[in-house]
């Protein structure tokens, strides 16, 4: 039998959409990757009754509950309160658990007010979970059938406390089986065709289970395989996914959870190759993306926005009579946009993108959606267009970023795609 498990993510600011949970997919992720299964997430707010509630349920359902959030040292930090509640006892001053916030403090060379001794007060007969990374020290309990773990909300301290505290014990108590995850990304389906193709494998009964998330036109598929052991989980994974693959591999991009950026990234720096990018509709997006990447200044030269036609000139010498004659969104001015790039950045690598973002601008010849695109790798150039559905302008915009990170992605991993 499996084990269950719900995650509750504490706070008003969560509830009012201020903040967005993030905490809890990291956390169904790391749980479920040890065969526990997540059945419910719950967003609560701080109000003590809810609150209360809210763990008293989760416990009375599930073998582990993992909450984040409300331990701070502030009046609305309620969930050691709350799980005493829930659990039917008192708060105790823990001495262990002060010297904790102490010795956190005293590494910074100071000394805690005295409101910090609130998260002093733990439930009876729970246990003090170290923080390493920051002052609110978490605790676990034993309520109903569940075990509860309360980390702190800082998503940063809940990765780290997460696989110190959690996940050990979860492994050690509950781990029966294992999970194995795979994904496959692809462009150019929709998500209702793609689902058509992959229908008999998305049933609710099916194992391993394979679904379809979709984001600015990139589908994922995304296997999540349940086995007996780490290697089982593994081959059954391999298994639909070999499956899954020679349904759709006119459309498939790319496979596994690594971003696109990061994977450019990586193979720039294991060819010994450096990237410059030309761009006007994204408006540096793409730029900010590959630099979002650590390791980029190895291998990121530089990106231009050149928005304007005469920035096009001025910044990477395209024609104004090109210009003139073509319009900015054409074959001819993306080529010469990249080819000016790499002249002027000395990089092996460049690409140009030039397109209608809309809502306004387009015309019958040129409507919004309309993106051209040049690739220039190490003195070979390749020019292509794509219309993408008028979804707007974040949209269209995104779409073209995804678009240039899939190509890089292709020229890196297989040269031979660039001819011309
Ligand atoms: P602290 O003592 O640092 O205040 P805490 O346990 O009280 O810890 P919160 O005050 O609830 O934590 O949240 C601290 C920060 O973490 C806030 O910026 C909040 O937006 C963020 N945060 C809280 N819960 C989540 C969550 N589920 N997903 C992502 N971010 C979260
Ligand atoms: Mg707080």
């Amino acid at each position: 039998v499996t084990s269950l498990a719900e995650i509750l993510a504490i706070g008003d600011e969560l509830v009012h959409g201020f903040a967005v949970d993030t905490n809890s997919a990291h956390i169904a992720r790391e749980l479920e990757r040890l065969g526990v299964e997540v059945r419910r997430v719950t967003v609560v707010s701080d109000a003590p009754g809810a609150l209360r509630a809210a763990l008293g349920e989760a416990c009375g359902r599930a073998d582990v509950v993992v909450a984040t959030g409300g331990l701070g040292p502030t009046e609305d930090d309620r969930t050691r309160a709350a799980a005493a509640a829930a659990g039917g006892v008192e708060l105790r001053f823990d001495e262990d658990c002060w010297q904790g916030v102490l010795a956190w403090f005293a590494r910074l060379g100071r000394t805690p007010p005295e409101s910090n001794r609130r998260q002093a007060w733990l439930p009876a007969g729970a246990r003090v979970l170290e923080n390493r990374w920051g002052t609110a020290p978490g605790f676990c309990q034993r309520i109903g059938r569940a075990e509860l773990f309360a980390l702190p909300g800082v998503p940063r301290e809940m990765v780290g406390m997460l696989e110190l505290h959690v996940l050990p014990w979860v492994a050690e108590r509950l781990g029966g089986g294992a999970f194995a995850f795979h994904e496959l990304r692809t462009l150019g389906i929709h998500e209702a065709a793609l689902g058509e193709r992959l229908a008999d494998l998305m049933a609710a009964d099916h194992e391993p289970r394979v679904g379809i998330t979709a984001h600015f036109g990139m589908m994922t598929v995304r296997i999540a395989a349940r086995g007996s052991g780490t290697a089982d989980a593994q081959a059954r994974c391999a298994a639909t996914a070999a499956e899954i693959r020679a349904r759709i591999a006119d459309v498939l991009a790319y496979e596994g959870a690594e971003p696109l950026e990061s994977i450019v990234v990586r193979e720039l720096g294991r060819a010994g190759a450096t990237l410059a990018v030309a761009e006007s509709c994204t408006g540096g997006l793409l730029a900010a993306r590959l630099t979002g990447i650590a390791g980029a200044s190895a291998v990121f030269r530089e990106g231009v926005v050149t928005y304007h036609d005469a920035a096009k000139t001025q910044r990477l010498g395209v024609p104004p009579a090109l210009l003139a004659a073509q319009g900015a969104v054409s074959e001819p001015v993306a080529r010469a946009m990249v080819e000016g790039l790499l002249e002027r950045a000395g990089a092996e690598f460049g690409i140009a993108i030039t397109g209608i973002a809309g809502p306004d601008g387009g015309s019958d010849a040129k409507p919004v959606g309309l993106v051209w695109f040049a690739l220039g790798a190490r003195g070979r150039v390749r020019t292509w267009q794509r219309l993408f559905s008028a979804l707007g302008r974040e949209f269209v915009r995104e779409r073209a970023v995804l678009e240039a990170l899939v190509a890089l992605r292709q020229a890196l991993v297989d040269p031979g795609s660039v001819s011309g």
